[in-house]
């Protein structure tokens, strides 16, 4: 892989001019792995005008020439999947195993559902019989900033970027920086698939500076922002002078409404789902609500699950989960888990510290709660790690009231074998997404939330029409 400190500008891989310099840290060891540059204001600017300069030509191009492109793009990633596995697994933390399959693959996903839809996709068309002559024209945003968090690094990367290119933007992508080894390794991939020079420009840097100075930038066109909601109220307030389009997928705090006449494997399942990645999954069903008839049986059963759950360092094939991202997630799981038990939720697997066995890493013991009332902060907040809050309801308007309860709305989870009423509680639940028995959305379907989740809609078609300004002309022809 390059030498990490460098940006990927122009075309070319070029070092900072205002920099400093910081560690990658290994959340399995504590150990660094390697250096990247945080940039500065200088480099902003370089990628800004790389990417302002780049614009006109890429805009032009038919949308087959970018399609072709983007399929270069996926032989490269396809060659190189193994290597990307790597990186994500050091530098956030998933099991080799996990990364090699669900985190790149997601990478691998979203660029062929991006491909599909830009084939079908109709950039020009009339506006109707009743006006002839007039059409509607979807034509690129312009310069676009993308800004990304680590949990999925290839997968939100991917969501923005290939739509982006695919609309004929240019964009500056700057990845977490706990997680640049995905994105530099991304930025070797498409120099190798032959962009034009200044299309795609990568600067590592941090929130507070090149993430500040490109959401204020006024070359900048639009911000593709995936994250925290805290970071997404400062992006939006520091975009708003320029009027920018700003796109938001935020956090989440989904529910899992899980009614008595369920499939019987229902509990194990909403644990792992929970549990999965660690926990950092802004879509996690992080609270199962479930009827109070069955309530008993499911605390023991998600107790069982979560006692086998096995933590351990992510080099090591197998099944576990891994450690979480750094010591300050580490820091505020614990302080959550802390306040779950001062607040008197109940206590019934894992807990503070890390698992037997683990002193160095950043593990997380599998830990549930049951019990968890609306007054407790483990009911509000976003705890991002494997902790799941286990809640009994008595009827559907309870379910539905209880799971609305939150100012997240990311995905909601439904299970129950009678169809009609998982159709009405789908309707009444305030969330982007609802997934229910167990059935994950299709590929290419609209992913992002409301309320605080964010405004976003990435994937498919719809994630295409982020990137896309609509212009109406009269009297084409
Ligand atoms: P974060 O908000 O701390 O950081 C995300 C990115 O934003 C990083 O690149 C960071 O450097 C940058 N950033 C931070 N402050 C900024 C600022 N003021 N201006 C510009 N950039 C700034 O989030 P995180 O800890 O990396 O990721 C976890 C969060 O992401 C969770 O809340 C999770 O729910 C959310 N998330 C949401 C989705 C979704 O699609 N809705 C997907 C994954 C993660």
């Amino acid at each position: 892989m390059q030498d990490a400190t460098k940006h990927f500008i122009n075309g070319q891989w070029v070092n900072s001019i205002d920099g400093r310099e910081t560690a990658v840290e290994n959340p399995s060891t504590e150990e660094r792995i390697a250096t990247i540059t945080l940039g500065g204001v200088a480099d902003v600017e370089m990628a800004v005008t790389a990417a302002k300069d780049a614009f006109p030509s890429w805009a032009a191009t038919n949308p087959s020439e970018r399609i072709a492109a983007l399929e270069r793009l996926m032989e490269v990633y396809k060659t190189r999947a193994g290597d990307m596995a790597q990186a994500i697994s050091i530098e956030m933390g998933a099991p080799i195993a996990l990364a090699k399959t669900a985190q790149v693959g997601a990478g691998a996903g979203h660029l062929k559902n991006t491909i599909r839809a830009a084939k079908t996709f109709v950039f020009e068309s009339p506006l109707g019989d009743h006006a002839p002559g007039d059409i509607i024209l979807y034509e690129p945003v312009g310069v676009c900033a993308l800004i990304t968090p680590w949990n999925w690094p290839m997968n939100q990367v991917m969501l923005k970027v290939a739509p982006a290119l695919a609309a004929g933007c240019t964009m500056i992508l700057k990845p977490s920086e706990l997680s640049p080894l995905s994105s530099i390794l991304l930025a070797e991939m498409i120099d190798e698939a032959d962009f034009p020079p200044g299309t795609f420009n990568l600067v590592n840097g941090d929130g507070a500076n090149v993430g500040a100075h490109l959401t204020s930038h006024e070359d900048v066109d639009m911000v593709s922002f995936t994250g925290s909601t805290r970071a997404g109220v400062a992006i939006t307030k520091s975009a708003a002078d320029t009027v920018k389009r700003v796109s938001l997928e935020l956090g989440g705090k989904g529910a899992n409404i899980i009614f008595a006449d369920a499939d019987e494997k229902v509990i194990t399942r909403g644990v792992r789902h929970c549990f999965n990645n660690s926990g950092q999954s802004c879509n996690a069903p992080t609270r199962m609500l479930v009827e109070r008839t069955i309530y008993d049986q499911a605390v023991e059963t998600a107790r069982a699950v979560a006692e086998k759950t096995e933590v351990g360092p992510a080099d090591i094939e197998g099944r576990h989960i891994g450690p979480v991202v750094s010591e300050v997630q580490f820091n505020k799981i614990q302080f959550l888990i802390k306040r779950g038990m001062d607040e008197g939720a109940k206590l019934i697997a894992g807990g503070l510290g890390r698992p037997d066995g683990l002193s160095r890493g950043y593990f997380v013991r599998p830990t549930i709660f049951a019990d968890v009332t609306q007054d407790m902060t483990i009911w509000t907040e976003e705890i991002f790690g494997p902790v799941l809050c286990i809640t009994p309801f008595d009827c559907e308007e309870e379910a539905i009231t209880l799971a609305n309860d939150t100012s997240y709305g990311l995905t909601n989870y439904v299970q129950t074998s009678n169809k009609a009423r998982a159709r009405r509680v789908a309707r009444q639940l305030r969330s982007g997404m609802v997934e229910m028995n167990g059935k994950f959305s299709g590929a290419g379907s609209p992913f992002g939330g409301i309320k605080q989740s964010g405004n976003g809609r990435e994937g498919g078609a719809w994630g295409l029409e982020e990137f896309l300004e609509v212009k109406a002309v009269s009297d084409w022809g």
